[in-house]
């Protein structure tokens, strides 16, 4: 195959594969375990190809740069999980529903977004760990 279809497809592999929003380093690092040699401008490069032809969609938290999911998964109502040590994004299937009773009398809400912050499961067994071990030396 030629290297920049290869680079596309791994680049694609790489998110579908996630199912979770990717920053450009992330799928820069997922992809490199396939296809060594990409670089991170191979990397927007094919983010504005993929934006352009409606295969992935941006992601963009607040006070954080866009990261994106596949347009799929994008084009179904969901929230997302952002993991503070870690700084990963995962999908979050449930939703509050309209929360028409948060706005003000007379207001009507067209839509919402909602991000809940803390630690994933795996940082959570991490720090588990880590406390374990400092009892363990104590
Ligand atoms: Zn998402
Ligand atoms: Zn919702
Ligand atoms: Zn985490």
């Amino acid at each position: 195959m030629e290297r920049t279809t290869r680079q596309r497809s791994a680049i694609r592999a790489a998110m579908e594969a996630a199912a979770r929003p990717l920053s450009p380093q992330e799928i820069l690092d997922a992809v490199r375990t396939s296809v060594p040699e990409t670089g991170i401008a191979t990397v927007y490069r094919n983010i504005k190809l993929l934006l352009a032809d409606g295969t992935i969609q941006p992601v963009t938290l607040p006070g954080e740069n866009p990261r994106y999911e596949m347009a799929q998964l994008a084009h179904h109502h969901h929230h997302h999980f952002h993991c503070v040590p870690c700084d990963r994004v995962f999908d979050v299937e449930g939703c509050p529903g309209t929360m028409e009773h948060l706005a003000p009398a007379g207001f009507v809400i067209d839509h919402h977004e909602l991000t809940l912050y803390g630690v994933c499961a795996d940082c959570a067994a991490a720090r588990k760990d880590k406390t374990a071990r400092k009892r363990g030396a104590h």
